[in-house]
């Protein structure tokens, strides 16, 4: 059925109250919280803390240890006696059906803590609640989906072919042993659901990286992880700083494999670090997504849309639309109409009724949108809302209006992901100009044409350099189909939520038999 105009709207808070049990669990006990490290809270031997906040109000929700070296090391240690473990028991060695158990339990257990899960992200992250109820469904749906996959998926031996005479090989697919997955701020459920589920259930067990300004997520499920039956030393979670924690896991040579998910600056470097330890590593990273809007469009209705995905956690999502290619016989139409919508979305305090446009998730951040936005008018852009900071009452959190600029095809304005409710609107004459503007950029992740003609729609949509187009709808994620950038926003190996994940996940070797000679 077709959506009224009207109904497309953003986003939008329901009144969140916080949970007494994620009080409890930030409190704990008075102390702060550990990493986990083989079923355990360490305290980490630096004696550092740091404290993670709400940031649309600053209060500070829990204080937590930051792991250095020594705790890398230990958690390498447990994750690998975990993997290899004795006998059958290992990690490595239990049947799928068991991993599945567990994973199913776990589920479970964060069905039954839903709304502590919620605060972690509505509080820790400054999410409003529509977004969060959707990123939390996602724990469920990756585990089915990858559970699924588990059970298809042959691991050991394959089938065994004929080299030469008396000569036989075959593969042998095994999991890495352990794992780290480097998990971002913007989507700490999802991240974290699309690493650790895969990882697990292809037989890895694994270090969990969180952002050090969204670590709760993380750190309450590894705690449900333990109630469900998790043996010690399967899930440790190592909470710090990116340039200690993470950089320490990075050059960890036990660590076989990492999954990154974060900046393309942070990937790259990782890279550099991995490479020279033989470590794997697949980067999911940044992205600068465009939309091609076509003449046949009606102006209001897709610039709604357009506005809708651009906002969709205040531009804090990888793959949203920041660049705009509209055909000029629209343009105006459409730029009044996004104008309008990015005007009419209610900035406020994300666990407040109504919020459209919350806060950033720190004063770096803040910052860069600030000088970026500054940066785009000097670079010649036209401002049609110019952004700046925002204030809400009785709030002291990091909010910024919306921006959005009107451009031309040969002015450079909007060259870096600037992760908030940002964008550039070019008119232009054709969508082959649109086409080669959009694929100009080094990052590629998602972009979209909006035409009523869905034929032509999806011709333009694979010529885009993306490893995800799109024909009317944005954002879109689904089990089954890659989700991974091309250019700067990623690579390599299969992204994420497919089958090719969970290969990522696991090794393939030759083993080649020949007849005892003589
Ligand atoms: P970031 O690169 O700053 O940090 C990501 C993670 O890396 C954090 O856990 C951080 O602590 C860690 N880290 C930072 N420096 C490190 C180092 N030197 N060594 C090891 N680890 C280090 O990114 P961010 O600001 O947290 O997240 C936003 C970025 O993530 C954006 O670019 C966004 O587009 C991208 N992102 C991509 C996807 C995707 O699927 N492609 C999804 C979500 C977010």
């Amino acid at each position: 059925m077709a959506t009224a105009t009207s109904e497309i709207r953003a986003l939008t808070a329901a009144a969140f109250q916080t949970p007494a049990k994620f009080t409890e669990f930030c409190r704990n006990g008075g102390k702060p919280l550990g990493g986990i490290i083989n079923g355990e809270q360490v305290r980490g031997s630096m004696n550092v803390t740091f404290e993670t906040i709400d940031p649309g109000s600053q209060e500070v929700l829990a204080t937590i240890c930051e792991m250095g070296e020594a705790e890398v090391a230990q958690a390498v240690t447990a994750a690998q006696r975990a993997f290899d473990g004795a006998g059958p028991k290992s990690w490595r060695n239990i049947g799928v059906e068991e991993r599945i158990k567990l994973v199913n339990k776990l589920v479970e257990l964060c069905d039954r803590d839903r709304d502590v899960l919620l605060a972690c992200e509505i509080r820790d992250g400054g999410k409003v609640s529509e977004l969060a109820e959707g990123d939390f469904t996602q724990i469920r749906e990756c585990a089915q989906y990858f559970s699924g996959v588990a059970r298809r998926i042959e691991m050991g031996d394959g089938p065994a072919m004929k080299v030469a005479e008396g000569v036989k090989g075959f593969t042998y697919r095994e999991p890495w042993g352990v794992v780290a997955g480097i998990i971002p701020w913007n989507y700490p459920i999802v991240l974290t659901s699309w690493f650790m589920f895969p990882a697990l259930l292809s037989g890895n067990t694994i270090l969990i990286k969180p952002a050090e300004d969204t670590p709760l997520s993380a750190l309450y499920i590894a705690k449900l992880a333990q109630e469900a039956g998790f043996p010690p030393g399967v899930i440790n979670v190592l909470t710090g700083r990116g340039e200690i924690t993470g950089h320490c896991i990075a050059e960890h040579p036990g660590v076989r494999y990492i999954a990154f998910t974060g900046s393309p600056g942070v990937g790259q470097a990782i890279l550099r670090t991995c490479d020279r330890h033989g470590t794997r590593m697949k980067r999911e990273l940044g992205g600068n997504g465009s939309a091609i809007v076509l003449a046949d469009a009606d102006p209001e209705l897709v610039a709604r849309m357009v506005g809708k995905y651009t906002n969709q956690h205040y531009g804090q999502t990888c793959c949203t639309i920041h660049r705009v290619f509209v055909d000029k016989k629209i343009a105006d139409d459409f730029i009044d109409a996004q104008t309008e919508f990015f005007k009419g979305l209610k900035i406020g305090y994300q666990a407040d009724a109504g919020t459209q446009l919350g806060a950033v998730i720190n004063p770096t951040q803040r910052s860069r949108i600030l000088a970026a936005q500054q940066e785009t008018i000097a670079r010649g852009a036209q401002p049609l809302l110019a952004g700046g900071e925002a204030t809400v009452a009785g709030k002291s959190g990091f909010y910024i209006k919306p921006s959005l600029y009107r451009t031309e095809p040969n002015l450079n304005v909007n060259p870096l992901e600037v992760f908030h409710t940002y964008a550039t609107i070019c008119p232009v004459s054709s969508p082959e100009e649109a086409l080669k503007l959009a694929n100009s950029s080094p990052y590629g992740l998602g972009s979209s044409v909006w035409t009523k003609d869905i034929d032509r729609g999806i011709t333009l949509a694979k010529q885009f350099r993306d490893g995800t187009g799109q024909v009317n709808c944005h954002n879109s994620i689904a089990y089954g189909l890659p989700y991974g950038g091309q250019g700067i926003s990623g690579g390599p190996g299969g992204g994420v939520n497919c089958e090719e994940t969970f290969l990522d996940y696991t090794q393939v070797k030759a083993v080649y038999v020949a007849d005892y000679p003589g």
